[in-house]
């Protein structure tokens, strides 16, 4: 017979076995790296294989508006209005979802320094995973879009790239043999533009915020290759740990 005081210390170290195992399960990863460089591919990826919740921004806002909560009307108003969610609501509603969770994989914020120092007064990440291309490569990937001039038509879902998936025939679909062309956003001015904002606002400033836990990644390399350099990265620590 086990007396009573022992029957505490043992039920407590059960408690905190489980606690360190729960512990240990913890992830929390932030993504960086610009368009293009596989980030929400990589990390949708990575959130499937761990069994991690990917969270974006943009659900949660729209989850916070179903939800009738003040905030959620609030943002509502603010929507129908078609003005823009500013910074400040965007923190709060993150706040409001991640404030208790464990686990979880970001990203799309932080986005600015004033975001990740909002985020870093009630938690914080476990990696910091920063994806790397040179830039000429960037833009090759991104300016090669090419849609199917039918791609409303729910019938057509033509998606080429004009070296990664060229179509068989130049400027032709595939599937419906109607014309390709570039999107707008695809095009390289928009594209200059795009890469400069995230790197003023996002990536120089979140590199040097997070520098004493960043880990780079080579993601000019295949997809596959890129996903395995992550895994053992995570591995790697999950056993140090
Ligand atoms: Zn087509």
């Amino acid at each position: 017979m086990v007396p009573p005081s022992r029957w505490r210390s043992v039920i407590e170290a059960e408690k905190f076995m489980l606690e360190l195992l729960f512990v240990r399960q913890n992830i929390r990863i932030l993504f960086l790296g610009p368009a293009g460089s596989g980030k929400g591919t990589q990390s949708a990826k990575l959130a499937e294989k761990y069994g991690i919740p990917h969270i974006s921004t943009g659900d949660l806002i729209r989850s916070e508006i179903k939800s009738a909560s003040d905030l959620g009307k609030k943002v509502k108003s603010i929507v129908e209005a078609g003005q823009l969610v500013s910074d400040d609501i965007v923190n709060e509603i993150v706040k409001s979802k991640l404030e208790k969770s464990d686990s979880f994989i970001l990203d799309g914020y932080p986005r600015t320094l004033e975001q990740a120092k909002f985020f870093a007064e009630y938690s914080s990440f476990d990696f910091v995973f920063n994806l790397t291309v040179p830039r000429e490569q960037l833009i090759r990937r991104l300016t090669g879009r090419r849609m199917c001039s039918k791609e409303q038509d729910p019938n057509c879902k033509g998606n080429y790239h004009v070296e990664l998936n060229p179509p068989r025939e130049e400027g032709i679909c595939d599937l419906c043999s109607s014309s390709l062309y570039q999107r707008k956003d695809d095009q390289l001015e928009s594209i200059e533009r795009r890469l400069n904002g995230y790197e003023a606002e996002t990536g120089k400033p979140l590199e040097e915020f997070y520098s004493n836990q960043i880990q780079n990644f080579d993601a000019s390399q295949s997809p596959e290759q890129v996903f395995q350099d992550l895994e053992r990265a995570l591995d790697l620590s999950q056993i140090c740990s």
